[in-house]
């Protein structure tokens, strides 16, 4: 999984965060002028995997993404987005959220 191995250290990423569950880092081909990928340390393959065992890490994720917001300059606003399965593009197969701002966002979400 190459969100693991962006997690180890063997594939190289810009970070924006890090503590002991979570990571965050600048999207490789960014689709907004700050696009954040934000992910559990734990491998989930997506939102599906949630459950109550591991939803303490989702509710940390949530509590930082404003964290991350903040120190990206997003105070005008800001979207997360999470594709969950084929339908929706999911192409990395970790569960992530992604941080998308900078500037005024498309009005439609689909
Ligand atoms: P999704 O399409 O929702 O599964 O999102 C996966 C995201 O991961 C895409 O926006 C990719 O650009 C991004 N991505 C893939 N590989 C890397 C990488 N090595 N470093 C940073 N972002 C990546
Ligand atoms: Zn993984």
């Amino acid at each position: 999984c190459i969100f693991c191995k962006i997690i180890k250290g063997e594939i190289p990423s810009k970070k924006a965060y890090e503590d002991d569950t979570v990571v965050a880092f600048f999207d490789i081909q960014p689709q907004a002028p700050v696009h954040i990928v934000v992910i559990p340390k734990e491998h989930i393959e997506n939102m599906n995997g949630i459950t109550a065992d591991n939803s303490d890490v989702i509710a940390h994720i949530f509590e930082v993404i404003p964290q991350i917001a903040k120190e990206n300059n997003l105070a005008d606003g800001y979207r997360v987005v999470s594709n969950c399965g084929a339908n929706a593009g999911q192409t990395v197969f970790h569960l992530h959220f992604h941080i998308l701002g900078g500037e005024k966002l498309n009005t439609t979400m689909a």
